[in-house]
Parts: C-alpha cells; sequence; structure tokens
C-alpha cells in the first residue's frame, strides 16, 4: 500500500482531481485592476469592497492580495463578515462594516477594533451607548442616504444628529459617506442629484472628509472621489460603467466538465418539462453544473458555452446540477467525459452571460457556489 496516496487524499486534494469545474482567480490580475483604480483616483486612497466573500471570490485571498497592493480600506456589507476577516488582515487594514450593527453585537465589534457604519440615529445610540458602558472612544462612519432610500441617515434624521455630535460624544468620526444609485450609467441624472445633496450634507457636517464613489462612481470624475473610494465589482473584472469599454482585467474564469454526451434524432425532448424539442439530428453535451452552481435557470435556452471558440448554445431548461448543450457545431468525438468547457474565460465575459441570463455582473459572482475546484493564481 502507497502511503503518499493517501496523506494527499485531502479534501482538497481529491477535489482537484477530476473535479466538474475549476473556478480560476487570477489575483496577480486582481492586484492590477486595484493599481489601475488607485492610478485613476490618486491623490485619493482606494479602499475595497470585500463583501458576500468578495463577491464571492474568497475574501480572505482578495483582501489579503489587495493588502499587499497598499489597500488598507475594507469594506464588508454584515458583522459575521468582519469577524470572519479581522484574523486575516493586519492590525493596520481597518475594516467597515456597511449595514452597521444589529442589536446586540456592539460589545464584540468595539473589542474587536471593527468599525460600524451608522445608518441611522437607532444605531447612533447604540453606538453612543456602547462607548459610555465602555467608558472608551469608539470610530465610526456616519452613512447618509442622498437619494437611494435603502441606507443611511435620512433627511429628517440630520437635525437631531448634528445636534447631538454638537452636544459632544465619544465617538469618533473617521468619515462620512454616501452611496451612489445609478453610478454605473455615466448619462444617469440620478448622479448629479445625489452629488448636489452631498453637497449639502457637507455643509451641514463640515470639517469631515468625505467617502462616496464605488466603482463607477471612480469613473464619474474627480468631484465624485471624496477622500475614499469604495469599488467592489471592477476590482473583480467587472464592468463599472454600462455601455462603456471596460477597462478592467477579467479576474474570474470558469471551466465546466463534460459528464456525458449523445446523438439525438429530430423531435427528441431536451430537458425538465420536455420545453426543448430538437428540430434536426443533433449532438447534446450534458455538462455538471446548473443553478446551484450560478447558471441561473433563466439561462434556460438562451446562452452558451464555449470549446476553443465555438459556441455552444444551451438546450433546454438548466437543471440543478447540469446544463445540456449543442455541440454538433464540434467534430464528433471531440468532447468526452471529463472534457473541460468555457462558461467564463476569452469567449465570455461575466457581462456576457449575465446580459444572457437578464441579470448583472454581481448576481453571476456571487452566486458561482462552492462546489467547482477554486484555484488561485
Ligand atoms: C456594494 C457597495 C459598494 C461597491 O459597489 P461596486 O458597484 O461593486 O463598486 C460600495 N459602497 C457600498 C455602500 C456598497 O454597498
Amino acid at each position: 500500500m502507497d502511503s503518499d496516496i493517501l496523506v494527499s487524499r485531502t479534501p482538497t486534494a481529491m477535489a482537484a482531481q477530476g473535479a466538474t469545474g475549476y473556478l480560476t482567480i487570477d489575483l496577480a490580475a486582481l492586484g492590477r485592476n486595484y493599481q489601475t483604480l488607485a492610478s485613476m483616483l490618486a491623490p485619493v486612497r482606494a479602499g475595497a469592497v470585500v463583501k458576500a466573500d468578495a463577491y464571492g471570490l474568497g475574501a480572505e485571498r482578495v483582501a489579503a492580495t489587495l493588502f499587499g497592493e497598499g489597500c488598507r480600506h475594507f469594506f464588508v456589507a454584515q458583522f459575521v463578515e468582519a469577524v470572519r476577516l479581522r484574523p486575516a488582515l493586519a492590525r493596520e487594514a481597518q475594516i467597515f462594516v456597511l449595514n452597521g450593527l444589529q442589536p446586540g453585537n456592539e460589545i464584540a465589534c468595539a473589542e474587536m477594533g471593527i468599525v460600524p457604519v451608522l445608518n441611522s440615529l437607532a444605531q447612533w445610540r447604540q453606538w453612543s451607548e456602547t462607548a459610555r458602558i465602555l467608558q472608551r472612544c469608539l470610530p465610526a462612519v456616519l452613512q447618509f442616504d442622498t437619494g437611494m432610500s435603502r441606507l443611511g441617515f435620512p433627511p429628517e434624521e440630520r437635525a437631531a444628529l448634528a445636534a447631538a455630535l454638537r452636544n459632544g460624544t465619544n465617538v469618533e468620526i473617521l468619515f462620512i459617506m454616501s452611496h451612489l444609485a445609478s453610478a454605473d450609467d455615466i448619462e444617469s441624472g440620478q448622479n448629479g442629484e445625489q452629488f448636489a445633496e452631498m453637497s449639502r450634507i457637507a455643509d451641514e457636517f463640515p470639517g469631515f472628509d468625505i467617502s462616496f464613489a464605488n466603482s463607477g462612481g471612480v469613473l464619474l470624475g474627480d468631484a465624485y472621489h471624496g477622500v475614499l473610494a469604495r469599488p467592489g465589482i471592477a476590482l473583480y473584472g467587472g464592468a463599472p460603467n454600462t455601455g462603456e469599454k471596460n477597462p478592467m482585467e477579467p479576474v474570474v474564469s470558469l471551466d465546466v466538465a463534460v459528464v456525458q454526451t449523445r446523438a439525438v434524432p429530430a423531435g427528441a425532448k431536451v430537458g425538465y418539462g420536455g420545453a426543448h424539442v430538437t428540430l434536426g439530428e443533433m449532438r447534446l453535451a450534458t455538462i455538471a453544473a446548473g443553478y446551484a452552481d450560478g447558471l441561473q435557470r433563466s439561462l434556460s435556452d438562451r446562452g452558451a458555452v464555449y470549446f476553443k471558440g465555438i459556441r455552444l448554445p444551451i438546450v433546454g431548461r438548466v437543471s440543478m446540477d447540469s446544463v445540456t448543450i449543442d455541440i454538433s457545431a464540434l467534430p464528433e468525438g471531440v468532447l468526452t467525459l471529463g472534457s473541460l468547457v468555457e462558461v467564463l474565460g476569452p469567449n465570455q465575459t461575466l457581462e456576457d452571460i449575465a446580459g444572457d441570463a437578464g441579470t448583472i455582473s454581481y448576481e453571476i459572482l456571487t452566486g458561482l457556489g462552492d462546489r467547482y475546484h477554486r484555484q488561485y493564481r
């Protein structure tokens, strides 16, 4: 018996051999995207939004890579994400919780040195009370709603907040921020409206640094940059602005294995519901990823995968664990059990597949699931 074989049988090693899909994350490209954004922003600092496991790419690896590129400001959405990320980053790295805190996790947040974004008077009061109990000055960021009606102090809470600040507080405001609702659309009038509202807020709360731009906002120009930008999708290769040339490098590629191939006659039903009936003879392959792996069901009979640059359309409904594709464009026998087809790569961008699925790159990335073998380059 060969003990080396046994030793190599870690789950990771086993999954790598004969994996049904390979999700490749190019950390060097991630680093270059960070530098591209940093140079567009300089001297303004570029932070990084690493919420939802860095848009599905692995928050720890992504954040450590960006730290190496000089990033010191990391934004997550939820406290639990900050708790997971904190040990992976050096002390100089600050972690901000965009949604702020739920009642009950303030003490843990303070003890871990995590910075909440306060979005309302209710969150302000909780954090002030925590500072009082701990008899310490605690840091925070204030987020204002400038027209998205999602998170942040609404206009009617601003006077009370200003009064609380005037009365003295042991909450240290690191900066104030807001979020753009339409930054992906350079032409949108909402950008200017939110900018004007943010200018009013800056007048009401003078002396604070401002953070405003997400990825799309970086490309809206200097006026939107404040002192610290919060790009997310652009770091991961997504297009910051729809309809414009994407200045970012792709970071993710996805290759999925063929499970089975077959030839079918005209009139064959393909997939659930028999929703697709073949018009002529064709050859099909079933690949080992489905909607549970982020190939959304809306891709049924829409969109494609690629093999050596040849488009292989999706046929019939997307199943939970598999998708059937038309391989008639390839010579017989080219694809067999274990062959890999490209879902994301040189022939198909995130935006391409998102367009076919009727969604956005963000939802594709965050939905990719954990059954693929992940490899970091
Ligand atoms: C998600 C998010 C971002 C990052 O947005 P991208 O469009 O991915 O760059 C920035 N700020 C806030 C408040 C967010 O919620």
